[in-house]
């Protein structure tokens, strides 16, 4: 059942990349740059699913010591933060450069997002149909991951650091009434609860059918 679980996190990338060929055209015209982490700092809703959960711990515990506790201690934060409703800068973007630690398997709340217009004070700005095409990927990674839950990072990390849910999730086992407190308390998602989305449109349709 293990393998399994590890079988199906392997389908991930090609979720997102799914994604990315879908926003392709809208993309375009995104004013992104490196460095530039308003959305990592002020948006402050970094949902992932108990899969990119795993996926994040296991990238985590390659990280050197020094690096790995100041981590830890941030998302206890960042926690801490949600918690109190206040939004929280996320633990794995770098002080020096507002760059980030694991970009290359960041979580789908990061890659759906992207501006038409500098954010500068204002939230993100993007196209309606890149929005639908994003609510639709999280529906298809949150029924690939049917045995798990949604929720802000530090929320799902703190559950997949407990060593007795971290090894039921992977053992394929389904109990959401072990976590239903911390689960009500912090707004946690049923991934198999949420019902599937479909698109409403045809996204061959090009520049011409923008916001
Ligand atoms: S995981 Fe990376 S891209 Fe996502 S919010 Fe954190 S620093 Fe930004």
């Amino acid at each position: 059942m293990a393998q399994k679980t590890q079988d199906k996190i392997e389908e991930l990338p090609e979720i997102y990349s799914d994604f990315e060929k879908s926003v392709y055209e809208y993309k375009k015209s995104a004013t992104c740059k490196i460095g530039c982490a308003y959305c990592c700092i002020y948006v402050g809703n970094v949902d992932i699913t108990t899969m990119e959960g795993i996926v994040i711990q296991n990238r985590l515990e390659t990280f050197e010591k020094k690096l790995k506790a100041n981590i830890r201690k941030k998302l206890d934060k960042n926690k801490a933060e949600r918690e109190r409703g206040v939004l929280a800068r996320c633990a794995f973007l770098k002080e020096e450069d507002n760059t980030c630690l694991i970009y290359d398997i960041r979580p789908f709340s990061c890659r759906r997002i992207y501006s038409i217009k500098q954010c500068n004070q204002s939230q993100p700005v993007v196209h309606r149909q890149a929005i639908e095409l994003a609510d639709y990927t999280i529906s298809k990674l949150q029924q690939l991951d049917d045995t798990g839950y949604s929720g802000h990072m530090s929320f799902i990390l703190y559950l997949l650091d407990k060593s007795g849910f971290r090894k039921a999730y992977l053992g394929g086992k389904f109990n959401p009434g072990k976590i239903m407190n911390f689960g009500k308390s912090h707004g946690i998602i049923i991934n198999r609860s949420v019902k599937p989305k479909s698109l409403s449109f045809n996204n061959n349709l090009g520049l011409s059918h923008l916001l």
